[in-house]
């Protein structure tokens, strides 16, 4: 029975007792860490401390004393590891979408014959917003989008790509890219490969560096856990430094702010991608977030990550109610992230039924329910609860309710 079984996997679990280390609420099953990572204990106290010590008594004299000046690049180096970076590529700084403008547009200027920004049809809508966006504000002339499916994506490289744009993890299926070999053939190319690491980084290794990877971008409050809006990151290996000015020149990047100088002059390596002042309050809690990765080995959250979704999917094939869902990620622990998603015709209501059962899951459209397993904190008392959970709601047909049918502004 799965639920002994999955008493038996926690016991067994060497990476268990990191649970504790979040903040949970009671008599809930958290399978949306891939959307809002949970609230690290740590984040509490030390946001307090920044509030009381810092701000509260110190005042701006903490923008030297406490190092805020330097924050967005320490964090940056504890992000580091977690993507396979060597010291001095990675900066915690703005939104994903803003740092995929800056290093886009890095992309084409560092080849400035080309003109495509290759991405893939279905990516998350940001990543090709930007790119479209970018591409309208430079004309046709000098940027254009093209899509190719994910599997077509190194066949669609020509001498016109610049720069391949793409998820590691794709957000709707969970299906999983090969960076090494993407990378690769961009660079048969002679484009260059920038990775958008949402899905991937602080669930599994990443490997930039031995890669080859030229640029990414991945995200503070997903895996990471650095809260609601935290701080994005951005990398940028360091054979493409001080070869280009990115776009959005503001102050911080400059080499030197507090000069005041009327022309801008860029900061040497990665400090250049700084644009205004970075939001303290959430770099602190980006940077106690982090801690919880301390001594973590991120083959063996990997191996826990696999194991979780392959206990879930084992648990809803044995439910026959569970037919009526499709299985969207693949099977293969290789092109697969951190995620299970199922299609149903009434995804929206059936993934309303599971959260008022207390299975915090999510949608996205048109027919997707994710269940996002965070190996830092998620069990194997969580992945069959969740299974036992989605079996009655498609056995007794909860999700009809006329209640599970209006959709929220969030999904
Ligand atoms: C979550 C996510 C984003 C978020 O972008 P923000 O600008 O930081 O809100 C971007 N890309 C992907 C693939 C994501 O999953």
């Amino acid at each position: 029975m799965s639920h002994d079984e999955a008493a038996r996997r926690d016991r067994e679990d060497a990476l268990a007792p990191l649970r504790e280390a979040f903040a949970l609420p009671a008599d809930t099953v958290y399978l949306d860490g891939n959307s809002l990572g949970a609230l690290p204990k740590a984040v509490s106290a030390r946001v307090q401390s920044l509030l009381a010590d810092e701000w509260g008594q110190d005042l701006i004299a903490s923008w030297n004393r406490h190092g805020w000046i330097d924050l967005p690049e320490r964090v940056g180096e504890q992000v580091a590891p977690l993507v396979g970076a060597a010291p001095g590529q990675v900066l915690c700084c703005d939104s994903i979408s803003v740092n995929l403008f800056k290093l886009l547009a890095t992309a084409l200027a560092l080849r400035p014959g080309r003109r495509t920004i290759l991405v893939e049809a279905g990516d998350f809508p940001t990543d090709r917003y930007l790119a479209e966006g970018l591409a309208s504000f430079l004309g046709e002339a000098r940027c254009r989008v093209r899509e190719a499916a994910g599997d077509q994506l190194a066949a669609a490289l020509d001498d016109d790509v610049a720069v391949l744009l793409v998820t590691e993890v794709n957000f709707r299926s969970g299906r999983r890219h090969d960076m090494a070999a993407l990378t690769r053939a961009a660079h048969e190319a002679g484009a260059l490969a920038l990775w958008d690491l949402a899905h991937s980084a602080g669930a599994m290794p990443v490997q930039l560096d031995a890669c080859g990877a030229d640029l990414a971008v991945g995200c503070g409050y997903k895996f990471l856990n650095g809260g609601p809006g935290a701080p994005a990151f951005l990398y940028v290996a360091r054979r493409h430094h001080d070869a280009v000015q990115q776009p959005l020149t503001g102050w911080l990047g400059h080499r030197s702010p507090f000069a005041f100088a009327d022309r801008y002059e860029p900061a040497a390596g990665v400090l250049r991608y700084q644009a205004g002042t970075p939001s303290i309050l959430a770099l602190r809690a980006l940077e106690a977030a982090l801690s919880v990765f301390d001594g973590v080995a991120l083959e063996d959250l990997r191996a826990k990550s696999l194991a979780l979704s392959d206990f879930f999917l084992a648990a809803i094939d044995a439910e026959p109610a569970c037919r009526a869902v499709t299985v969207l990620t693949p099977r293969a622990h290789g092109e697969r992230g951190s995620q299970v998603s199922l299609a149903h015709p009434e995804g929206y209501a059936v993934a309303q039924a599971l959260i008022e059962a207390g299975v915090i899951v999510d949608f996205r459209a048109p027919d997707i329910v994710r269940f996002g397993f965070a190996p830092l904190y998620n069990s194997f008392a969580d992945a069959a609860a969740a299974a036992r959970c989605l079996a009655t709601v498609l056995a007794e047909e909860r999700y009809r309710a006329e209640r599970f049918q209006a959709r929220a502004r969030v999904t």
